[in-house]
């Protein structure tokens, strides 16, 4: 794809109530089943995500648009992959280690004692193990994670952690309770946000900060517009940006205290967007990242790789190059923190 179809279509944007959006591209389930699971490899797990994946869509299709009036990028329909689009989805992988978004927390939150901390899908709990006891306490921190191997990571911590989605009634006892929430690349994967935010209303103390981090839209849109990987839903269903924050924020009471977008290395940038070259062109049958992606021997489909990543090393140069810009980091960070009064100032 070298550019987004961008035609007109009615849609409902999630932030801004806006029916006005341009298609950016649309997929069906089986196109959209290809990006997690190879068919040629795993024909009936791809199957069966394909048919689950038209389930939650309750169509075949889904458009991935740009809102006219808040720029705001989504998935329509706007619906979230549930548990078992999750379990056939995705093979389980490693836990993220210290991030960029975990220090910029943690030194918005350095002067800070004794708070209480929701963090929201904590994956194997890599940054609330240096949050806690060094800020606060382990009785005021709870977590979220479904996973079982980091819910029990982050239990052996002496953590209460639970696997279920905050909006749900286990989560009534904590009214007006958490003085800071974490999600952290947890914001694109969810829908029904105004619910969300009505809970994170209902669970924070005036004054509460909410850090959020999110893919950034810029990289996506790079890696989608050079043959890289799609930002495919039902995975990722909203591409954040700045003025998102700030009109969701507005509705619910709360305001951008700081944001910012990651800088990442070229060589990194590069990296990554390498492997998405080679994932996506692997999707396609016919192709030689695809008849890689079906070698069996682990030692020679590993060689190969490494040889087609550097035939496109060649010939993606022109476009490498492109990715010395400072604005197209991987991910941004987002510190909201809830007005003191809802009330007009
Ligand atoms: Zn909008």
């Amino acid at each position: 794809m070298k550019h987004y179809q961008l035609t007109p279509v009615e849609a409902n944007c999630p932030i801004c109530y806006s029916r006005n959006a341009q298609l950016l591209w649309s997929v069906d389930s089986e196109q959209a089943s290809r990006h997690y699971v190879s068919k040629e490899a795993e024909p009936q797990r791809f199957k069966e995500l394909a048919a689950h994946i038209s389930n939650l869509w309750q169509q075949k299709t889904c458009d991935v648009v740009r809102c006219d009036d808040c720029g705001f990028c989504y998935s329509y329909p706007y619906t979230a992959g549930d548990d078992k689009f999750y379990d056939l989805a995705y093979e389980r992988s490693g836990y993220p280690t210290w991030k960029w978004e975990h220090q910029l927390t943690y030194d918005a939150l350095t002067d800070k004692r004794d708070f209480t901390l929701l963090e929201i899908g904590a994956g194997d709990g890599a940054f609330i193990r240096r949050i806690t006891p060094e800020l606060t306490s382990q009785t005021n921190v709870l977590c979220t994670e479904y996973s079982n191997y980091g819910r029990g990571q982050i239990q052996q911590l002496g953590l209460n952690c639970l696997a279920v989605d905050i909006r749900s009634k286990q989560f009534e006892p904590f009214k007006e309770h958490f003085d800071v929430i974490c999600m952290f690349q947890v914001l694109e994967h969810m829908d029904r946000l105004d619910d969300l935010f009505q809970r994170l209303n209902y669970l924070t103390r005036k004054q509460a900060s909410l850090f959020i981090s999110v893919p950034n839209p810029k990289c996506i849109e790079f890696s989608e517009l050079n043959g890289g990987l799609l930002d495919m839903p039902p995975n990722h269903i909203g591409r954040w940006n700045r003025e998102g924050f700030e009109k969701l924020g507005e509705r619910w009471g709360w305001f951008v205290e700081d944001h910012a977008i990651e800088e990442n290395t070229f060589v990194s940038k590069a990296e990554l967007f390498l492997k998405y070259h080679f994932w996506r062109e692997g999707q396609h049958p016919g192709t030689p990242a695809n008849r890689i992606s079906r070698i069996k021997n682990h030692n020679l489909s590993k060689l190969m790789t490494i040889v087609c990543i550097g035939l496109y090393t060649v010939s993606d140069l022109p476009k490498l190059s492109r990715l010395r810009a400072v604005d197209l980091g991987f991910s941004q960070w987002v510190h909201l923190k809830r007005k003191a009064s809802l009330e007009p100032e």
